[in-house]
């Protein structure tokens, strides 16, 4: 393996359950492999502010099951300028930090991109997202996590559902895509899901409500991408209320318990797997790419294509979900 004596870590953009697991990894695994491991605080910001200092394998002690990120994460416009980025690489250079390992979503593979494009810093991405829309991994970290909070509130509004034979419409967190959406949709029995991705759900809405009307269903769950052209399921809610007045519609916006928590055993398991990876990568002498899951085993995507590339939603969930909601 080739000898970088300094490694730097960093979480940014929207936080997701699993990033600690993700930094523990990376900091055991540098320190594995006789490396000094410095933490970023926030992002892209602390490094423009030189909040960075070195981590040990007890800075990382009892957080594999925590949310969050104990490195906070920030959102910096300041490094989308060049200028913003020179002060990035000057801290750099002053810890001795010869590559850097950038967990979070395409923003912080953006940057990470045109960090390492401008002054040749090998970067390491571990996908961590709850919206799993990377390309190049089937899983983000976080998206398992999400969904398990998810089902297991839909579950509760259910019985309430039931017990009053309601319509409720559930909004769920995607701006850009529907992944949380329909996979949450599947396992929580919905009737529909509503999604960016799809053209035609309003009209598959009106079919199923006016065909299950009259099988007297005695409940329905509809969840709503909050990204979906309809507007949020406060606005769909609303239309469907005044289009069909015998149904008792209600709405629950899940927002920010989507975040939270403690992460899933895969996730743990995701996280792990993938901060090993990225330094071993780096080590290798690997740069600009993202370390991914498919098939169950790791891969390494460059970084421009995980975030150029729009990652497909998996159309024979879409037949499932038809096919179980009659
Ligand atoms: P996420 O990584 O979750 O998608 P953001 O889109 O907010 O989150 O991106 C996180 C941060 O990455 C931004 O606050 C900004 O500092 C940086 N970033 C995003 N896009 C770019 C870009 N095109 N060039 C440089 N930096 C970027």
């Amino acid at each position: 393996m080739q000898k970088i004596g300094n490694i730097g870590v960093l979480t940014s953009g929207g936080d997701a359950p699993g990033m600690n697991a993700a930094i523990r990894a990376v900091v055991r695994a540098a320190i594995y492999h006789q490396c000094r491991i410095f933490g970023i605080r926030c992002g892209y910001k602390g490094l423009i502010e030189d909040q960075i200092e070195e981590m040990f394998s007890p800075s990382v002690s009892n957080v594999i099951q925590t949310g969050g990120t104990l490195l906070k994460s920030a959102r910096c416009p300041e490094f989308r300028q060049k200028e913003g980025r020179h002060k990035a690489w000057e801290n750099l250079k002053k810890h001795g930090i010869e590559g850097l390992v950038a967990i979070g979503g395409d923003g912080t593979f953006r940057g990470a991109q045109e960090l390492s494009q401008e002054y040749g810093m090998p970067v390491i991405g571990i996908p961590a997202t709850i919206d799993n829309d990377i390309s190049g991994t089937e899983y983000t970290i976080g998206y398992d996590t999400a969904l398990n909070t998810i089902v297991e509130a839909v579950d509760k509004i259910r019985d309430t559902a039931s017990a009053h034979n309601r319509l409720f419409f559930i909004e769920v967190m995607g701006r850009d895509a529907g992944f949380l959406t329909l996979r949450g949709g599947i396992a929580s029995g919905a009737e529909a899901v509503m999604i960016p991705e799809l053209q035609n759900d309003e009209e598959k809405l009106r079919n199923f409500l006016e065909s299950s009307y009259k099988k007297a269903k005695t409940s329905s769950i509809v969840l709503v991408a909050e990204g979906d052209e309809v507007g949020g399921a406060l606005r769909l809610a609303e239309k469907v209320q005044k289009e069909y007045p015998e149904y008792d519609v209600r709405v629950t916006i899940l927002g920010h318990i989507q975040r939270g928590g403690s992460p899933s055993a895969f996730d743990r398991v995701s996280a792990s797997r993938m901060g090993v990876s990225a330094v071993e990568a780096l080590l290798r002498g690997e740069k600009n790419v993202m370390v991914g899951l498919i098939n169950g085993q790791i891969a390494l995507t460059p970084l421009l294509k995980s975030v150029k590339e729009k990652k497909q939603l998996n159309r024979q969930l879409l037949e499932l979900l038809d096919i179980l909601s009659i």
